[in-house]
């Protein structure tokens, strides 16, 4: 089980406090992805710290980016890419994610790359179509790679206290799977009091966790769950 908490733009928990707290939760891996400035204070911290991103080139003329041998140099162990947020709010396409993907892969960073449907996309009897196109587009690039793990991250539950029934994440993360074999994580509202529903399903393993992952206590609630499941 892998419970990941994406920190987003927030300034997030002291590293040292949540790193102590999370010594009493074995069985799990809990990774944390903090703005790129907490990065070397939660790689200090000894927390497994992946970037929010990561450019393809080593290095360039690409301002705001940040490459997988500079996330190396700091003890980065890897990095999401294809956050919702991203494609959303910066235009990130499906290649753009998958040219990510294979180049931080090829550095030697771990990579969890996030793929989810839009509500409308959903309504509109699409959600198979997006979650395939993404899915192979990875796949395409990076194959099952074994520092590669998906997260399911259905758009329209991100941020809005709405999530999938455990029934509809394990029918997304079945198809997932099927498309590419790695783990999948589920994202989207995950909160100490769903976590365990979610996490007792067999494709799920683990959590992608916005929000939650900010307090201390949330996080290590959603960690013990994954750890008993
Ligand atoms: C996320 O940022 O990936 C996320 C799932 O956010 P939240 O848990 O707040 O919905």
């Amino acid at each position: 089980m892998i419970v990941a908490g994406n920190w987003k733009m927030y300034g997030g928990p002291d590293p040292a406090a949540l790193a102590e707290r999370l010594a009493d939760v074995p069985g799990v891996d809990a990774i944390v992805c903090p703005p790129y400035v907490s990065l070397a204070r939660c790689v200090a911290a000894g927390l497994t710290t992946f970037a929010q991103n990561v450019h393809w080139e080593n290095e360039g003329a690409y301002t705001g980016e940040i490459s997988p041998s500079m996330l190396l140099g700091l003890g980065v162990a890897g990095s999401l890419v294809g956050h919702s947020e991203r494609r959303q709010y910066f235009g990130e396409t499906d290649s753009d994610v998958a040219r990510r993907a294979q180049a931080a892969l090829e550095a030697g960073l771990g990579v969890i790359a996030c793929v989810g449907e839009t509500q409308e996309q959903r309504d509109a009897g699409d959600m198979e179509t997006v979650l395939r196109i993404q899915v192979e587009a990875i796949g395409a690039a990076c194959g099952a790679h074994e520092r590669l793990v998906l997260a399911y991250e259905p758009v329209w539950a991100i941020g809005t206290g709405r999530t999938a029934t455990p029934e509809m994440a394990q029918q997304a993360h079945a198809l997932v799977k099927s498309l590419l074999d790695r783990p999948v994580l589920y994202g989207g509202s995950v909160k100490p009091d769903n976590a365990d529903e979610l996490m007792a399903q067999p494709d799920v393993d683990g959590a992608l966790v916005g929000g939650a992952s900010l307090d201390i206590e949330s996080f290590a609630a959603i960690c013990q769950a994954a750890s008993l499941s």
